[in-house]
């Protein structure tokens, strides 16, 4: 088991990965693209706390995990950025734009503005013309270019490293799984889906039109043709209650337990 910092923020904080496992099948999950969905970084740290302690599990996989691809998003709208720093205020004026989001709870770019899940080259430009904005928002700026931003640029990186069979990127919420992107073909990851589906609860579907573009998962599924998923996890208004997080839990566990198994 190892910890590793692939390197930091605009605002200066470190994002982690951490990796393990001895078995043959190599599978990267990570979390919290955005802010204001940080429940899903404790639920993938509860994740990884019992992969550290499951043999049949560090046997047959080798596991990548990156806890919160966004961290500046989420101690913001978890109330970790003091309220007179320049990084808040900054923020603050930015979401001004959106006066019916709360902030800072329902903040959900990064420490720029930017929605990292919008900020990958798979259809990038469909993204802006889809969501129309000009500037730093507190969600669905697709941001100045593709990979502007180190979060996204770090985790491709880490991702081509890793070579991964499968992916699951957790997002909040609905209780829905996406696994398509563009009409590609990708051999079992409908299946394997599936599976997820039944001992979840959730619902196998597709991405609504207005998500479908620049996210991880559709990066993923463009470059690798292997199965990629993005799970959102747990019902109701972002960002989900914490006391909610043993119940969520226990829908998200048996998905990423079929994916680290592949049945
Ligand atoms: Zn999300």
């Amino acid at each position: 088991m190892r910890s590793d910092i692939l390197g930091y923020t605009f605002w200066g904080r470190p994002i982690l990965c951490l990796q393990g496992g001895d078995g043959p099948r190599r599978v990267l999950i990570c979390a919290a693209h955005h802010g204001s969905e940080w429940i899903t970084m404790l639920l993938l740290r509860r994740f990884w706390s019992e992969f550290c302690v499951r043999g049949d599990w560090r046997r047959a996989a080798h596991l990548w995990v990156v806890p919160c691809v966004n961290p500046d998003g989420c101690a913001l709208s978890m109330g970790q950025v003091a309220p007179w720093s320049p990084q808040y205020l900054c923020a603050r004026s930015i979401a001004r734009r959106e006066p019916d989001l709360p902030f800072p709870s329902g903040w959900k770019a990064n420490g720029r503005g930017v929605d990292l899940n919008l900020n990958y080259p798979a259809l990038w430009d469909q993204a802006v013309e889809t969501k129309g904005l000009a500037g730093p928002a507190p969600r669905n700026w697709p941001g100045p270019c593709p990979f502007s931003e180190e979060e996204t640029r770090l985790l491709a990186e880490l991702t081509v490293l890793a070579e991964p069979d499968v992916m699951v990127t957790l997002h909040a919420q609905g209780e829905e799984i996406y696994w398509e992107f563009g009409g590609i073909p990708v051999a079992g990851a409908e299946s394997l889906g599936r599976l997820m589906a039944e001992r979840s609860g959730y619902r196998l579907t597709s991405v609504p039109p207005e998500s479908a573009y620049a996210g991880y998962k559709d990066w993923f599924i463009q470059e690798f043709r292997r199965p990629g998923y993005t799970v959102e996890c747990g019902l109701g208004e972002n960002p989900l209650p914490v006391r909610e997080t043993d119940q969520i839990y226990r829908a998200v566990r048996p998905i990423l337990r079929t994916a680290l198994l592949g049945c």
